[in-house]
């Protein structure tokens, strides 16, 4: 419909706005960011300084850094959103994706106690899809579950299938970890929602991942319960061709 087509246009043109506007962003921020690294160096070698003062100082830099750092996430996420519009689609193995999100990921969980279970369907069907985009919307979920898990211990089992029926290739992500409130669960794909502390998260990975999903003609479903674990189902159909 009319509304439809204007809003949708709209919608187009705030993402180019908002992709120059990132673009703008990221030089600023990177040279105020080498700057104050720099700066926060110099001065902790300064040894003519009551050291209270210098310490004082070190603290407020630090916390700058912090903050440049969670802006440059957000630069960066946003810069990714824009910059997969122009990607090419491929035929894709979705446990290939997956793995590959696992071996990317590996660094970061593998000296926690966590069990990563693997259940992929023999000869699954490709899908039609972009392998780096695909790789980002698992690498997020995998990470989700993995930042979800108490004390960083638990089981993610990661499931592909194919539904003969709905001719749908289906991955199933599900967790052991603090699970989501139903309030929150209304929230989770909205951008720059997100319930961890300042420069772990920006609440763009889910948002990024649904846009992404959609652009395959696929879906993401979410069940959870709070204190048992939640599960992220994502259908993606068949490539026909
Ligand atoms: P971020 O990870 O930067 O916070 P996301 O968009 O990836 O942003 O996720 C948004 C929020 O959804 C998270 O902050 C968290 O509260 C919730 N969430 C996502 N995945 C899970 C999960 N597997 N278990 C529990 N909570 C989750
Ligand atoms: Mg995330």
């Amino acid at each position: 419909t009319q509304v439809q087509l204007i809003r949708s246009e709209s919608l187009a043109a705030i993402g180019q706005l908002v992709a120059g506007a990132a673009h703008e962003l990221n030089n600023p921020l990177s040279s105020a960011y080498s700057l104050t690294q720099t700066t926060v160096e110099t001065i902790g070698s300064w040894e003519n300084v009551k050291i209270e003062l210098r310490n004082e100082v070190l603290d407020d830099l630090d916390f700058s850094l912090r903050e440049m750092r969670r802006a440059r996430d957000i630069v960066r996420s946003l810069l990714d959103l824009s910059r997969q519009t122009q990607n090419y689609m491929e035929s894709v193995n979705l446990s290939a994706v997956i793995d590959n999100a696992l071996r990317v990921l590996h660094n970061q969980y593998k000296k926690d106690p966590i069990v990563i279970e693997r259940n992929y369907e023999e000869d699954l069907p490709n899908v039609q899809g972009n392998f780096a985009n695909l790789g980002q919307v698992f690498i997020n979920m995998i990470k989700n579950a993995i930042e979800a898990l108490p004390d960083r211990r638990g089981t993610i089992s990661l499931t592909t299938r194919y539904d003969r029926l709905a001719d749908k290739v289906i991955v199933q992500c599900r967790d052991t970890g603090a699970g989501i409130s139903s309030d929150q669960l209304k929230e989770i794909f909205n951008p720059f929602f997100t319930t961890k502390p300042v420069g772990k998260g920006t609440g763009l990975g889910l948002y990024i991942s649904h846009e992404i999903i959609k652009k395959h003609e696929g879906s993401i479903r979410v069940e959870s319960e709070k204190g048992k674990g939640t599960i992220f189902n994502i259908e993606i159909p068949r490539n026909r061709e």
